[in-house]
């Protein structure tokens, strides 16, 4: 039933209503197509894992500014769309989902207390640098600790060299190239430490005996190839050099929150910086995530990998990324080489269980490490992401069930090589 309002229709407090139209209409039109609704304003707290931030309310339109993790405080005006409009403490304002904000209340802080990861792993170059000397120091005869190149910040790159230096053949297993990936160092430093114990007990993997296998070969870890990143993601602007900071904060559009900081220091993303389809797509400017550079190879980091790669003869290599449980193998090969690298991908499933992802014609990602060395090589490299989706920060515990199901990389590779 429409409601009758009688003689009062054209009046509002008094007021011609088209006059109150027009200005509800002018100030609609001044403050944009969606206003912010005074929605329980407050403060928050996520209780979800983590929650992106997003720059608009209209879903479609938005793009990611950044996320907020569990346990995280934000204070919000209210809502828009549906939307929740937030500002973290650390700079981060956008729009985030409603459902993973809840008040502060009693209940909200005792689950949080429960959920919140309080073993999230931190990993440095110089815990790069502590832990590959020490396997030197345990292992003199089959361990040698050299420095690849230098970071955009002046940081060393280091590599353990496992096996006989001066072998004609060699393998790569390398950790670190996106900043927030850093975790991955650790399974790198790992696989050395279990390949080191295998030679020095006797001991053989898939048949081949590691130590013999050692006399011809030897494998390169390197755990950090991205020293300032790692820093970055972990230590936030105090990790950069002063003159660096407030470009740093421009490049992460305004924001002090570097914890999902992909690239190196000046903004471009390694693993979209080698010499193989390289291209600018939709990163037109450095950025914390897919920003391939000037040039292929304008960056320090990956200058240092292709001077490696052309001074010895790599024979394959593992490059290890933390998203996705899945194992990329593929860039364009056919014949022998495909039936050779996708029986060596499986080989690699066998043990940690991830899925081998299918080729796809398209070469949908470019300017990666092990896209470069496929295509100019033609020899089998992987890149294998160790971790799901949502495991943003890394915890203890899920990056020793990682190092568990991955230990065993570096031998496959070994046991590959020797048997050729
Ligand atoms: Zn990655």
């Amino acid at each position: 039933m429409r409601r009758q309002t009688g003689k009062c229709s054209r009046w509002l407090w008094g007021i011609p209503i088209s006059i109150v139209a027009a200005a509800v209409l002018a100030v609609g039109v001044l403050a944009g197509q969606h206003a912010i609704v005074q929605n329980t304003p407050g403060d928050y707290v996520v209780v979800a894992k983590q929650v992106n931030v997003r720059d608009s309310s209209v879903f479609d339109k938005s793009k990611v500014l950044g996320t907020l993790f569990q346990g995280e405080t934000v204070h919000s005006q209210g809502t828009e769309n549906g939307f929740r409009k937030v500002q973290a403490a650390h700079g981060l304002e956008g729009y985030c989902s409603q459902k993973y904000l809840k008040r502060p209340s009693w209940a909200v802080q005792i689950y949080l207390k429960v959920t919140r990861p309080a073993d999230v792993v931190t990993f440095t170059n110089n815990d790069v640098r502590v832990k590959l000397t020490d396997l030197t120091v345990k292992y003199p005869d089959l361990a040698t600790l050299q420095v690849i190149g230098q970071s955009a910040w002046g940081d060393d790159i280091y590599a353990l060299v496992v096996g006989n230096p001066n072998a004609s053949r060699s393998i790569m297993i390398q950790g670190g190239i996106h900043a927030r990936e850093y975790a991955t160092g650790v399974i790198a430093v790992e696989q050395a430490a279990e390949v080191l114990r295998m030679a020095k007990a006797g001991e053989s993997s898939d048949g081949v005996n590691v130590a013999q296998a050692l006399q011809n070969l030897n494998i390169w870890f390197i755990p950090l190839l991205n020293p300032d990143g790692a820093a970055l993601a972990q230590q936030g602007l105090s990790a950069a050099p002063a003159d660096q900071r407030e470009m740093l904060v421009q490049m992460n559009n305004s924001l002090t929150d570097f914890s999902r900081w992909k690239a190196n220091g000046r903004g471009v993303d390694l693993n979209a910086n080698f010499d193989a389809h390289w291209q600018v797509k939709d990163q037109l400017t450095p950025f914390g995530n897919g920003y391939p550079g000037v040039a292929a190879f304008s960056e320090s980091e990956t200058q240092a990998v292709r001077a490696l790669v052309e001074k010895h003869s790599f024979e394959s290599m593992i490059c290890y990324h933390s998203t996705g449980e899945v194992i990329y193998w593929y860039f364009g090969q056919e014949g022998k080489a495909f039936d050779r690298d996708e029986a060596l991908a499986q080989a690699l499933s066998a043990e940690n269980g991830y899925r081998v992802v299918k080729p796809d014609p398209a070469l949908s990602s470019v300017g990666g490490c092990k896209d470069w060395f496929v295509e100019k090589y033609g020899l089998p490299g992987f890149t294998v992401e160790i971790l799901d989706y949502s495991s943003v920060p890394v915890t203890e515990t899920l990056l020793s069930q990682a190092v568990d199901l991955n230990l065993g990389g570096a031998l496959k590779l070994l046991a590959y090589a020797a048997e050729r």
